[in-house]
């Protein structure tokens, strides 16, 4: 027998899948996953060309249909999630709209969480507008106003959970019991927990969204996006890819199978220095409050703590002074990368009212709880004494 299929290891743990699932070994013995760089795939024969195309035999045909690289990613992060299938996209946005397009059409209804990405509000709101599909948008944490927001033509809950940069943490458990009443497929973008803190598919979730760009990554380095769930929903979101074109390249399906195999370890040490540096800067005198779910002042700590298995490396704290106090805090520092990316391993900081937050009208804003003296920090995995002296280089700008 011998071990050539990683891919066929069954009963793994998280942490072994993480390292092994959906590599099937190739006639050279090669040790690590290798990068299939090809756009497209030879035949033996014009018979088996036709068989290919027709689909009565299985195998590569084009890298935008499917790619041996980007299927042993796909493979990877269905085991990790607990997915029957994972498509694996161009980028967290992809993702996206491929999941709206293949299972939406003209007069459907949408409910999503008002706290969410900001370019993902934007595609609801205009661009599936376009096409007839409307969209309401309620409260995250409020399951009442989602199921109030229901209506015959409701096909899609969509949500991200903990939000940013708030991090309000939705009951992903209640809201697919009221989605599975109404027969409604519910959607969590899982960019901010990774399956290595929060699998929503066991919760009752139908479908789960990465942008792979921020922690499965982790670097830096590349942009890609994923779905994972049942087998009907991916084909339907495949299609899309397939046809479109939103697929993930080799290369980038590569260095994300690299950063999936470190992911439990770096989720738990952003999240280790993130709650030492959320508890920190709440005994700050400064500092009006620290929005952090790892914080037992957190309005769904007890739920995030039921939910995930940490609480994440995003948190947000409000300086009591206003935009001129925060701008100084974040220039008064270093060592921080002034960025609104997130998930990387070196620390970011970022002012969201005038960025990630800055298309929002002054009420929207205030709806949204983003105020102008709160700054966001996606906690890396710098010395945590670091990370704190650069923001006490900061505290003592004000
Ligand atoms: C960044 C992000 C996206 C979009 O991903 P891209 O890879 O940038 O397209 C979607 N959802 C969340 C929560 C994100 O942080």
């Amino acid at each position: 027998m011998g071990h050539e299929h990683d891919s066929e290891l069954s009963g793994l743990g998280f942490d072994s899948l993480a390292v092994r699932a959906g590599h099937t070994r190739t006639g050279e013995g090669e040790h690590s996953e290798p990068m299939f760089l090809t756009s497209s795939f030879v035949f033996g024969s014009a018979a088996e060309a036709a068989a290919r195309f027709g689909g009565s035999e299985p195998g590569n045909i084009y890298s935008r249909f499917t790619n041996p690289t980007v299927r042993t990613f796909e493979e990877r992060l269905a085991a990790l999630e607990g997915g029957e299938r994972c498509v694996a996209t161009s980028s967290g946005m992809a993702a996206i709209l491929a999941t709206c397009l293949g299972l939406l059409q003209a007069g459907d209804h949408v409910v999503s969480s008002r706290s969410i990405f900001g370019t993902t509000n934007v595609l609801f709101d205009k661009y599936l507008k376009k096409f007839g599909v409307t969209t309401t948008f309620v409260p995250l944490t409020d399951v009442a106003a989602w199921e109030k927001a229901v209506t015959p033509q409701t096909k899609l809950f969509f949500l991200e959970t903990p939000s940013n940069p708030l991090c309000e943490v939705a009951d992903i458990a209640a809201l697919a019991g009221v989605a599975r009443r109404h027969g409604i497929l519910l959607a969590v973008d899982n960019c901010f927990c990774t399956p290595a803190l929060q699998r929503p598919l066991e919760l009752g979730a139908d479908i789960v969204i990465h942008s792979a760009t921020k922690y499965i990554d982790g670097q830096g380095r590349v942009l890609g996006g994923a779905v994972v769930g049942r087998q009907k929903e991916m084909d339907e979101v495949f299609g899309v890819v397939r046809t479109g074109g939103p697929t993930m390249s080799a290369f980038n399906a590569w260095v994300f199978l690299k950063g999936l195999e470190t992911l439990r370890l770096r989720m738990e040490a952003h999240s280790a220095s993130a709650l030492q540096l959320a508890r920190w800067l709440a005994a700050q005198p400064q500092v009006a409050c620290v929005h952090y779910a790892g914080l037992e002042t957190h309005p769904q700590h007890a739920l995030a703590a039921r939910q995930q298995r940490a609480f994440g490396g995003v948190l947000a704290f409000e300086l009591k002074g206003g935009r001129d106090e925060a701008w100084r805090f974040i220039d008064a520092t270093r060592m921080l990368s002034i960025t609104a990316n997130l998930g990387d391993a070196k620390t970011t900081i970022t002012h969201p009212a005038s960025t990630t937050h800055g298309r929002l009208s002054p009420e929207a804003k205030a709806a949204a709880g983003i105020t102008e003296g709160l700054v966001r920090i996606a906690v890396g995995l710098e010395d945590i004494a670091d990370i704190q002296a650069d923001c006490q280089r900061g505290f003592a700008a004000l």
